[in-house]
């Protein structure tokens, strides 16, 4: 297995996640993305989004804002359920009730190594922020989760689209929480994204559970996780919230062990009915999933990281790749080399991302795009003056053909 050390020296190294605020030391908990990071995350969404909204009949957007009513906070239970005196895994940073010492015991069996925990503390997870300029201020809080602005639009996307039960409202968005060991990398940070589906169905509906847990398994594997590297965890009766009817996580084998990479989470009508929130005669049931954009970036880093030969190839699938295609002219002091390789690379930028190298020599250039995942590289040498076809050299084979220039295009599109 891959060393967690390796794809974190990685990600610095290629502009994927450097640590947030570097200059001044940084700040524990935050992360910042580089140029290929920035990417990987905007393709994750994208697909997210292609599969969750664009590609369906039954899912609708929104976007909510990051700051809402505290009102909120208190009727969805978030002020009070996280006063409660918590202790923490040092091992896993799982959190417990200090009060139930069996649960704590079990939990410890659960570690190879000696478990340490935290003193016991109340936790309020959710991050204070004060609105308005004179005192005393309001307070607020950054969202600890997007959910919540789903639930308090309901009636609002009922009412202006024309959604009928069961659909589902689809967000992706920054959340907050100040959590008090953040660590693993950017697996447990104090601000991430989310994606998540709420997904409203009749009272007493069961079966969208299980449909959304094997969706969204196809989905991780259809970007390129192995299977083998993903299973289901039921939660167990003393770590499911006491509104959930089920709940299940998608976990990935990182470096770290098993973690939690998606919630599927059956909430029954828990939600709906602290915001008192009907449709027709009734309180709609949910079933959420609920996975973090950051954390798929990361799982994605670890999985796609190989190092074959003393070379090391991020085999990142095409659609997740930051960069799809990479051109080259053989050689950077010939200009009609040039200028045919730029008239190439202003073509294809048109409809792909592609990014242009023309330092060093060939074998240093592919073994700069192997690093960030580019899966194509294009190089313009003077056959291509001659016939008008280029080499394209696939990154997880390192194979080449000849392609007409006049091919290429439809020759990248047919492979994303
Ligand atoms: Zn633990």
């Amino acid at each position: 297995m891959v060393a967690l050390d390796a794809v974190v020296s990685l990600a610095k190294r290629r502009g994927f996640i450097y640590p947030g605020s570097e200059i001044y030391g940084g700040l524990t908990g935050f992360w910042d993305y580089g140029p290929h990071g920035a990417e990987l995350k905007r393709n994750l969404k994208n697909e997210w989004w292609k599969a969750m909204v664009y590609g369906r009949d039954d899912v609708v957007g929104l976007d909510a804002a990051i700051i809402m009513n505290p009102k909120v906070w208190e009727a969805s239970g978030h002020t009070k359920a996280f006063a409660d005196p918590l202790i923490e895994c040092k091992v896993c940073h799982k959190r417990f009730r200090a009060d139930n010492k069996d649960i704590l015991s079990a939990h410890e069996k659960e570690h190879k190594e000696t478990v340490s925990w935290t003193e016991a503390k109340q936790f309020n997870l959710l991050t204070e922020v004060y609105l308005g300029v004179t005192e005393p201020k309001d307070k607020a809080y950054l969202r600890g989760e997007i959910t919540q602005g789903v639930f308090v639009n309901f009636a609002n996307v009922v009412a202006s689209s024309r959604v009928k039960i069961p659909f589902g409202i689809a967000q992706i968005g920054k959340a907050f929480r100040n959590e008090i060991t953040p660590g693993n990398f950017t697996y447990r940070s104090r601000e991430f994204e989310q994606m998540e589906l709420e997904y409203f169905v009749k009272p007493g509906e069961d079966k969208s559970f299980d449909y959304w847990k094997k969706e969204r398994m196809k989905w991780y594997v259809s970007l390129g996780m192995d299977q083998k590297h993903l299973r289901f965890r039921d939660h167990e009766e003393h770590e499911r919230a006491h509104y959930a009817r089920f709940a299940t996580d998608i976990e990935y084998e990182a470096p770290f062990g098993w973690s939690e990479f998606e919630g599927i989470h059956h909430r029954g009508d828990f939600d709906l009915k602290n915001h008192k929130i009907t449709y027709e005669d009734y309180t709609p049931w949910v079933i959420e999933t609920s996975g973090g954009v950051d954390r798929a970036a990361l799982f994605f880093l670890l999985e796609a990281y190989h190092e074959e030969d003393k070379r090391v190839i991020l085999k990142l699938h095409p659609l997740l790749a930051p960069i799809k295609v990479a051109v080259f002219p053989l050689v950077a002091n010939k200009p009609q080399l040039v200028e045919k390789a730029q008239s190439i690379y202003r073509e294809l930028k048109k409809n792909l991302v592609v990014s242009w190298d023309d330092r060093g020599n060939i074998g240093k250039r592919y073994l700069a795009q192997d690093e960030i995942g580019t899966p194509w590289c294009v190089t313009i040498d003077y056959d291509t003056l001659e016939n008008d076809t280029v080499t394209v050299r696939d990154r997880d084979t390192t194979k080449q053909e000849r392609v007409n220039v006049s091919k290429l295009a439809s020759y990248f599109s047919e492979k994303l």
